[in-house]
């Protein structure tokens, strides 16, 4: 992933001045490689024999070699597990962490991937290890795009984007992974791939490894007779539920947001609901098309507290039905 590299940059230099950043959020766009690059600082920051000025661990110290066995103990991740969120009992744990000596490496490394997942109380607890850090830990904190983080976390971290790559570099990686596979997806299919994931080229990875593009279709078709008119709500629905309804969310997302685009005259991103989008966009006020990533942004809210997934799909689908012209919806 070349496009990481320049972000190892400061930390390299930091290390050499021997001023470590306490905590840094790192953010980009979903399947960049953001978890990529965090567990890269963290070979980076433990290894005890870079070159000074090097980008890179060496790869060969015991610290490395834990590192490679993905059994370093003083590199930690800290994710959202069943619940999609990461709860206050895991931050504890992270906070006991950080006071802990380290065990192998000079200092430790703790990774909240992502920070923009914490319950209240789990941020609220997180809060108080920014404000009182330990010296020798280094938290990385990853933050996806578009998905809000508190004040008062960003405002004690430094800040670090992660840029999407170039798209000749994004579609080179993305062949390169897929290349030595038997079932290698064509071509066209990576494009595709790659340009639903808006570049990101390990989204774009899995994607086309959860058979995204097949279960998009059958969507597409269902949501498309959905809006003529032609098929209930149920049916519709039904074409949407092997998605799964994270994958359900973030394609209707992707729509709305291309709705957007062709409201202020841009290129919808999904070139299969672009003939639908361009139509509503002609007949809708601009408002209508943030009223449906709010209402999308809040069923993504509602599933995190266990609210009927079913139910969320079908009210979005109504939603997106009401921007139909009234004469068509009776058709
Ligand atoms: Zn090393």
């Amino acid at each position: 992933m070349p496009w990481l590299t320049p972000a190892l940059e400061p930390f390299a230099q930091a290390l050499d001045q021997g001023r470590l950043p306490h905590a840094t959020l790192i953010h980009g766009e979903r399947g960049v490689g953001k978890r990529q690059l965090a567990e890269s600082i963290a070979a980076l920051l433990v290894c005890d024999q870079r070159t000074e000025g090097s980008r890179e661990a060496c790869g060969q110290c015991r610290q490395c070699l834990l590192v490679a066995g993905e059994s370093h103990p003083d590199i930690r991740v800290y994710q959202p597990e069943k619940s999609r969120m990461i709860r206050i009992d895991q931050v504890r744990a992270l906070s006991q962490f950080a006071v802990a000596s380290p065990q192998v490496a000079g200092l430790k490394v703790a990774v909240v991937d992502r920070a923009d997942q914490l319950n209240i109380n789990a941020a609220n607890a997180l809060l108080k290890t920014l404000e009182e850090p330990a010296s020798d830990v280094v938290l990385l904190l990853l933050q996806e795009t578009g998905r809000p983080v508190l004040p008062t976390i960003r405002s004690r971290c430094r800040i670090m984007p992660v840029p999407t790559p170039p798209a000749a570099e994004a579609a080179s990686w993305l062949f390169a992974r897929l290349e030595e596979r038997d079932d290698a997806p064509e071509t066209d299919q990576q494009a595709l791939a790659l340009h639903l994931a808006g570049g990101a080229p390990r989204l774009a990875l899995e994607l086309l490894d959860t058979g995204f593009l097949e279960q998009r279709e059958s969507a597409l078709d269902a949501f498309r007779q959905f809006m003529k008119g032609a098929v209930s709500v149920a049916t519709a629905a039904r074409a949407f539920r092997s998605l799964g309804h994270e994958a359900t969310l973030n394609l209707m997302e992707g729509w709305a947001n291309d709705l957007a685009r062709a409201m202020a005259g841009g290129e919808p991103r999904d070139p299969g609901i672009a003939e639908v989008v361009r139509y509503l966009a002609s007949g809708n006020p601009p408002w209508r098309a943030q009223e449906l990533v709010d209402a999308i942004r809040e069923s993504r809210r509602a599933l995190v507290n266990n609210v009927n997934p079913e139910l969320e799909t079908d009210r979005l689908l109504i939603q997106w039905r009401s921007l139909m012209p009234r004469r068509k919806r009776a058709g």
